[in-house]
């Protein structure tokens, strides 16, 4: 039997469940993305609850660390199987804005035994008795955390296995835990193919551009971004950092979520960093947006052309970050295309 893995848009979603013959749905996460277009997070559940509607038979793989996510078992009669994390993942975190602090049943504050990062972990309301249930897929252990990879300990409905997953941070670790039960197929063989996994373009690949090493990570909003920022905080060395930010349709027109992003922890390391690099549509919004955060405003370079700016990050070899925005990522790669062999990207 055949099976299809398809990625729906949340907005989307509330359509194509109308017409797919839907055996299984996974939701990870509900953040704060692209405000203009979907309005609060709220309405996001909104177009994914309606969707379920239409997918009464079909299980639902839910994350349990998302209050908003595990809300969605609430009310529905379909089968749920819950995956979660059920430790911190990494030691120090970036400070982060909750999306979701408040009950979503009363809008009673909750109480946390563990954060992972953003409002997902181990959520519990004092005042309604809604908490975060056990999942059956669950990791228990974070063995490792590295700039390429986790190893973490995955417990499967009882099987516990050390899974190596090839791709770096927090939200890996949970796309693991989504996945790690597909329909069809076997445990060994998702296990092993965690471990082959490539990233896509934009997902941290790492490639060579002039004489530095780079690492180019796509940032949309400010859980991710935060990741990011973990990411680097928990690297050693010096570095160079290169923000990228438009506000085309697809980057969302609304910039102000980066206001909300803990640049501050990014600052207080800002010795590290050998160069500051901004560019983008709103290359001036992302400075003035640094020299809060406390970066050294004489620092920070605003360059207006992404054919200088790769010139730049080329120029030494202290190993670059480039975080560009969605539509950024995909100018920037045309850029890239002229500067470095990057055939390796689209095999
Ligand atoms: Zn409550």
């Amino acid at each position: 039997m055949t099976h299809a893995l398809i990625e729906c848009d949340e907005a989307a979603f509330r359509k194509t469940s109308e017409y797919l013959p839907v055996e299984c749905l996974v939701v990870n996460n509900i953040f704060r993305d692209q405000l203009d277009r979907f309005g609060e997070i709220t309405h996001t559940l909104h177009a994914i609850r309606d969707g379920i509607t239409h997918i009464p038979d079909a299980t639902l793989c839910l994350n349990a660390d998302c209050s908003l996510t595990a809300s969605l078992a609430l009310q529905v009669p379909n089968k749920i199987v819950w995956f979660g994390v059920n430790v911190p993942i990494y030691e120090n975190t970036a400070q982060e804005l909750s999306d979701a602090p408040y009950c979503i049943r009363c809008k009673t504050e909750y109480q946390y035994d563990y954060t992972t990062y953003g409002h997902l972990g181990g959520f519990s309301c004092p005042h309604c008795g809604y908490l975060r249930q056990e999942p059956q897929v669950a990791v228990t252990q974070v063995l490792k955390t590295g700039p390429d990879s986790s190893d973490i300990l995955l417990d499967l409905f009882g099987h516990v296995h050390e899974v190596h997953v090839n791709l770096q941070g927090g939200y890996n670790i949970y796309n693991a835990a989504a996945t790690a039960r597909i329909i069809g197929i076997k445990e060994e063989t998702a296990i092993t193919a965690f471990g082959q996994f490539e990233c896509g373009f934009g997902r941290a690949k790492q490639f060579t551009l002039g004489q530095a090493q780079a690492r180019m990570m796509l940032v949309k909003n400010p859980a991710g971004f935060n990741q990011v920022i973990n990411l680097i905080s928990h690297d050693e060395g010096c570095c160079k950092l290169a923000f990228l930010l438009n506000d085309r349709f697809a980057d969302g027109t609304d910039i102000s979520w980066i206001w909300d992003v803990d640049f501050e922890a990014l600052a207080a390391q800002q010795a590290r960093f050998t160069c500051i690099l901004v560019s983008g549509v709103r290359a001036n919004d992302m400075a003035l947006r640094l020299k809060y955060a406390g970066f050294v405003f004489d620092r920070i370079e605003v360059i207006r052309t992404y054919e200088e700016l790769l010139d730049a990050v080329g120029a030494d070899e202290a190993p670059a970050f480039l975080m560009p925005s969605y539509t950024a990522m995909f100018e920037l790669r045309g850029e890239i295309r002229k500067h470095t062999d990057v055939k390796a990207f689209y095999e």
